[in-house]
């Protein structure tokens, strides 16, 4: 039985991605590291794509890409990119490699990813490598997305090298592989469109809606149906982000994906005092991708997106243009739906009103000109129905919560639930635990300097349950102390 002694983990590999042509993908394995070390496994998720756990914690040499396991194929993905608004025609998997795809249990097809791994004809000037601290971030951020309901990409399993990187300092080296949907982005398209290759952004097309959308094969027009139900997915996902004070950072497009799961946890943060304008990325100077800019950046997003897609949608560019045209405008009716009927849970309703958007727009105006910690603020305002803190002391002046709140309550008593329901379904959408800036600084810093990896551990741990109450660790609730606020991120790449 060679093939278990090779592939002890058992992934199970079907590469459809490998399987388009040449000119999607440049094929390389992994560059080997000096000592893997083991940091973690997803011990739930491995198991969820059909794989012996504990085969996989003991096969550090597979996820530091020291060995590849039977049946993958290893490969850099090709793609292109907007990155702050200019385009760039080759962008490709610099430092990440596809092993391959396997069927899940629930029969989903996922990639398996290692990042960090190595240069590839795509590294353009970089080292191919991962810091350990940005990996422990994605593997924090990436797991309390999916714990909070976001569709986002997975962390299977992170590694050690044994080696440093060179970044503004020498950094330890790490590996994460990382488990998505498809790691396919509008970048993928913009790779072909802008080299004019009709043929290959057919076999895109296709190749996507097999995967993602496989009710799109049978319609009239498949690539206006994909723009659509992209854009329905891109609008969902980033209100979510919005419910829960994500801020991504770098929405470049090739930080897009087509499958709509969040991607590329770079500079990324939870805002904690609520403020539209909030950006922790340093080098978004500009505010492009400000937590209140993160809707209509989508849209934009879906404009650069529709373009590839005009000659797929119609040979008659003009008739192209007017379908295409028809979804980018719609965009942005779909996103403040997905927005406001969030936020609306977020209050604990049930119904519509008229009056929704403006008792939302009125709370968050006053969390902003009061410094109210936009997690605990909702997280609160259900024990006003009975029990627990109240949200009033988190405002600098607790009489403009105080007047909200009436408005509030009386919305409330025209729905006549009960309270201890309104209060369950709040709690059930409102998380008390993020991972705030510096509990994920806390972590980071204890495995970069002591090799401890406890305060990721318990972070991990706290965060994989963000919605029940946790009384052993209430501080994890609580935003920054003075002195330890997190006001700028890093790509670290
Ligand atoms: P990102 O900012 O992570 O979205 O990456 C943007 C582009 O830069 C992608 O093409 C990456 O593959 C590439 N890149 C980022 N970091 C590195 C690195 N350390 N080595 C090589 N390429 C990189
Ligand atoms: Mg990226």
């Amino acid at each position: 039985m060679t093939d278990i002694a090779e592939n002890a983990p058992g992934f199970r590999f079907d590469n459809s991605y490998a399987r388009l042509p040449e000119r999607f993908h440049a094929r390389l394995d992994p560059t080997p590291v000096s000592a893997p070390g083991l940091i973690r496994v997803n011990h739930a998720l491995a198991i969820e794509l059909g794989l012996d756990a504990d085969a996989l914690a003991a096969s550090s040499d597979i996820l530091a890409g020291n060995r590849v396991p039977q049946g993958a194929e290893p490969l850099a993905q090709a793609y292109a990119g907007h990155q702050f608004g200019n385009f760039v025609p080759q962008l490709g998997d610099g430092r990440a490699i596809l092993l391959g795809e396997v069927i899940d249990r629930e029969g989903r097809r996922r990639d398996i990813q290692l990042k960090g791994s190595g240069p590839t004809p795509f590294s353009r000037n970089g080292d191919g490598r991962a810091a350990l601290g940005p990996v422990l971030r994605e593997f924090i951020v990436s797991e309390a997305m999916h714990a909070l309901g976001i569709p986002t990409t997975r962390a299977l399993a992170a590694v050690t090298t044994g080696e440093f990187v060179r970044r503004d300092r020498m950094l330890p080296g790490a590996v994460l592989t990382r488990v998505a949907a498809s790691h396919i982005r509008v970048g993928t398209f913009q790779y072909f469109a802008v080299r004019g290759d009709l043929e290959a952004l057919r076999l895109l097309v296709d190749h996507v809606i097999a995967r993602h959308y496989p009710d799109l094969a049978v319609v009239e027009n498949p690539a206006l149906a994909l723009l659509g139900a992209v854009a329905e997915r891109q609008a969902s996902l980033v209100a979510r982000w919005m419910h829960v004070g994500f801020i991504h950072g770098v929405m470049n497009t090739d930080n897009v994906t087509v499958s709509g799961e969040t991607i590329d946890f770079g500079p990324c943060a939870f805002m904690e005092a609520f403020n539209v304008n909030t950006v922790f990325s340093s080098i978004d100077e500009q505010g492009r991708y400000a937590f209140g800019n993160q809707g209509g950046i989508a849209n934009w997003n879906i404009a650069r997106f529709a373009e590839t897609l005009l000659p797929p949608i119609d040979d008659d560019a003009d008739k192209a243009i007017a379908a295409a045209t028809g979804v980018v405008q719609d965009f942005g009716a779909r996103f403040r739906d997905h927005w406001l009927g969030g936020m609306r849970a977020k209050l604990g309703l049930a119904t519509a009103e008229d009056g929704d958007l403006a008792l939302v727009q009125a709370l968050l105006a006053a969390m902003q000109q009061n410094g109210a910690d936009y997690t605990l603020t909702f997280r609160r305002l259900a024990s006003l129905l009975g029990g627990g803190d109240v949200p009033r002391d988190l405002f600098i002046d607790p009489t403009a919560f105080d007047a909200w709140a009436e408005g509030w309550h009386a919305r409330l008593d025209r729905e006549g639930r009960a309270p201890a329901e309104v209060a369950a379904a709040m709690r059930a959408v409102n998380p008390a635990f993020i991972p705030r800036n510096h509990r994920v600084e806390q972590a980071i810093v204890a495995a970069e300097r002591g090799g401890d990896f406890a305060p990721f551990e318990r972070l991990m741990a706290i965060l994989a349950r963000p919605f029940d109450d946790q009384p052993d660790a209430a501080d994890f609730a609580e935003p920054a102390p003075p002195g330890e606020e997190v006001r700028q991120t890093f790509c670290g790449t």
